[in-house]
């Protein structure tokens, strides 16, 4: 397709592989139904150092196999079909591979397993990771870990599935290698994902290569039916060109043929510069306490009594949300531990490590990884309890998580899957770090994941500095030329000597200084229509973050918001499968920059043109749906149904932005309200350097302005202990 991606017309229930095409054999259910029940399998267990922390995050996972169940039942149609495809779109949301529904037999309950009242499964299947190359030092620890990732990640999905039915009102428990009381492979046949050769199961596109975990439930969903064992030829032209909108064959292949620490996406072919395209006056930046960001004020109280009750609810209020919400949270006591007393000797090359480490996230599913030195300012000055934070790691291994093309296609972007998309790019950096921190410390080296659930260091400094985009219009956001600003970070900080990244420049600067499309359409105004400012020592497009943050906690026809990101003209699926001009498009902004004041207006008036930003029907997999007093309801105040609005006039003379700069913060260690002054905010415009001005200044050799000095703490830091230690965990 020239304009959009060759998905675009695909069913985000169906998944990325074109199971639908492959022929069916219903007779196979009646013979699988007759045949005997089969023992537990015995689970080989490996020895190795990711192996025995993916071992840990599994067990994680196996504990939320059958927790709370919401005291009443979700208003749910009667149509199994489309119950199916919230069901299936759950999963591959999760990032299944392959997911399909059955029936589950009687046989299908292991030997000596009790039977429960669960009569359907939901079966999903999870292919095998890459092992990085032998000489690649992430060999060792990927190679004996394979079926140990695909099994954690096929659980944790699982999981997440049956919190999101439990929600919604039925009773579900999830069953994997070494948590099972079901037959994985019987349903895997029975669900239409694999055909029995052998001694085992195969499936029609991976082989042997995947992991298997079933989600068992009385919820009636509609069903699969078993695969024909002449699915096994599958693999044609079909395959290969990516029919009915599947991912196709060459850009699976395109991925594998990469090396395994350059990651899906040619991040090698964009420009590299000393310095991050934005100006930062690096003496100058003030450090800031975790006390001082939106969301923890609005948990003290400073926002108001609305935002504060809103600040425990706001991303959690739908089903899927509220199901990510337990599992994030008990990641939390992980992120850091005991450091193994070996001596990691054999990781004396820096650009060595960094190549493994690269290779090690792509494994686990990171999207695109960069390395930089942490900058003093990047970390917190202060923990939310007011101690004081000394900077303790050298370096930041900071990775992408994408959002998701096609569920934000789907939305509205602030409509009620919004806080589920961020949670889940949350969630599964936290468990990709977490398990990269496990592994590094039991190498001898210091290591700790700065998850959004608890970072002392701020992301977006150490984002820039690895080179993995540069600041947008969007604000505090960066925006990255292959995923565009649909992204989410997660930070390790470690002692293991690493060879670095440099920053990127692929034009964004002049893109964004001449496209105003997320300001125009985001619901609040939060985004400057106009011009670069100086903002605690950052130029930057400076959003009003506390009107961003009260729209986000007090949403009332959706769960947070994220309209920004949908409906940016960068928001694209840049790969093999993408659209032709987007291709074209991406290689000219990377390739030859010089044709941006020709390209960039085309670029931004086309994308207007072909109603980019829009909602696609088709991968609405999701139900509106609200959580109150814990059960799921109907919204109470309906859905935000937007799409976009080319016709809004912007006037940047007429919007009134606040600053809170850092002599407004509160106090580090304020245990007492400090209620936001949005007045003084406002009159603080009358502050702000330009970044040419900040440049003159600097030059001149003097001092940064006064507003730069963050308020002192108060002294309460010891009475205020039992201050909250993570956003996730209310007071
Ligand atoms: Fe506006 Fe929503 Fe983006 Fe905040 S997240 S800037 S409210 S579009
Ligand atoms: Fe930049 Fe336009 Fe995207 Fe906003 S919508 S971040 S201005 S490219």
């Amino acid at each position: 397709m020239i304009f959009y991606p060759k998905s675009r017309n695909r069913p985000f229930h169906l998944g990325t592989f074109p199971l639908e095409s492959l022929p069916r054999d219903e007779a196979l259910i009646a013979l699988e139904s007759a045949l005997p029940r089969v023992a537990a399998p015995v689970r080989e267990r490996s020895d190795g150092l990711l192996v025995a922390a993916v071992y840990h995050y599994s067990e994680i996972y196996a504990d939320f196999g059958e927790r709370y169940l919401a005291a009443a039942r979700a208003p749910l149609p009667d149509d199994l079909e489309r119950r199916a495809v919230d069901a299936k779109g759950a999963a591959y949301f999760m990032d299944a591979s392959q997911v399909g529904i059955c029936r589950i037999p009687e046989n299908a309950w292991l030997e000596g397993a009790t039977p429960e009242a669960h009569d359907h499964a939901v079966v999903l299947l999870v292919e095998d990771g890459r092992v990085p190359e032998p000489d690649n030092l992430a060999h060792h620890w990927a190679a004996p870990a394979v079926r140990a990732t695909s099994d954690m990640r096929a659980g944790e999905i699982a999981a997440l599935v049956a919190g999101h039915i439990r929600q919604m009102g039925f009773p579900a428990r999830i069953h994997y290698a070494g948590y099972q009381t079901l037959d994985l492979d019987r349903l895997a046949v029975l669900a239409g994902l694999a055909v029995r050769r052998g001694d085992g199961v195969e499936n029609p596109y991976l082989g042997r290569g995947f992991s298997l975990a079933v989600v068992s439930t009385d919820y009636a969903l509609a069903c699969d039916r078993p695969l024909s064992a002449k699915a096994m030829g599958a693999k044609g032209l079909g395959y290969w060109w990516g029919v009915g909108g599947a991912r196709s064959g060459r850009e699976r292949n395109r991925r594998a043929r990469r090396r395994s620490d350059l990651g899906p996406y040619a991040m090698e072919t964009v420009r590299r510069v000393e310095r991050p395209t934005t100006l930062i006056a690096e003496d100058e930046v003030p450090r800031v306490p975790k006390r001082a960001a939106f969301f923890q004020r609005a948990l003290e109280g400073d926002l108001g009594e609305k935002a504060q009750k809103a600040r425990t609810r706001f991303s959690f209020k739908h089903p899927m949300s509220w199901s990510q919400l337990g599992v994030i949270r008990s990641m939390v006591p992980f992120q850091d531990g005991e450091i193994a007393a070996v001596d990691p000797g054999r990781f004396s090359d820096p650009a060595a490590n960094a190549r493994a480490i690269k290779s090690l996230s792509y494994f686990l599913g990171a999207d695109m990884t960069g390395i930089c030195e942490v900058p003093r300012y990047a970390w917190y000055s202060h923990k939310d309890t007011g101690a004081p934070i000394e900077p303790y790691h050298k370096y930041a291994v900071v990775m992408l998580i994408d959002q998701g093309f096609e569920t934000m296609e789907g939305g509205s972007g602030d409509d009620w899957i919004s806080g589920a998309q961020s949670m889940r790019a949350y969630l599964r950096g936290a468990e990709i770090a977490g398990i990269m921190a496990e592994v590094l410390r039991g190498e001898g080296f210091p290591a700790r994941s700065q998850t959004n659930a608890d970072s002392d260091v701020l992301h977006i400094p150490v984002t820039l500095w690895a080179g993995l985009g540069e600041l947008s219009r969007i604000g505090e956001l960066i925006l990255n030329p292959f995923l565009g600003p649909r992204l989410k970070t997660v930070v390790l900080t470690t002692d293991m000597p690493l060879e670095v990244d440099k920053p990127i420049d692929f034009g964004l600067q002049y893109f964004c200084g001449n496209c105003w499309k997320c300001a125009r359409e985001c619901p609040c105004d939060a985004i400057p229509w106009g011009d670069k400012v100086m903002f605690n020592g950052y130029e930057m497009w400076k959003p009003d973050v506390e009107r961003c943050a009260r729209y986000r906690l007090t949403n009332s026809k959706g769960s947070a918001c994220g309209r920004c990101m949908k409906t940016c003209p960068l928001n694209k699926v840049v790969d093999a499968d993408g659209p032709l001009l987007t291709r074209i498009a991406s290689w000219c902004g990377i390739n030859a920059m010089w044709l941006k004041p020709l390209l960039v207006p085309i670029g931004v008036w086309l994308d207007d043109k072909l109603q980019n930003g829009k909602r696609n029907p088709l991968k609405k997999w999701w139900f509106d749906h609200e959580i109150i007093d814990r059960v799921t309801v109907e919204p109470r105040a309906g859905t935000n149904q937007r799409d976009i609005d080319p016709t809004r006039e912007l006037d940047p003379a007429k919007q009134k932005m606040a600053y809170y700069h850092a002599d407004a913060m509160p106090a580090p260690d304020a245990s007492a309200l400090v209620p936001v002054d949005r007045k003084a905010a406002l009159a603080a415009k009358a502050v702000l350097e330009t970044p040419d001005e900040a440049r003159a200044r600097i030059a001149r050799g003097e001092a940064p302005p006064s507003h730069y000095t963050p308020t002192p703490p108060t002294g309460e830091a010891e009475a205020n202990k039992d201050a909250v230690t993570s956003p996730y965990f209310t007071k």
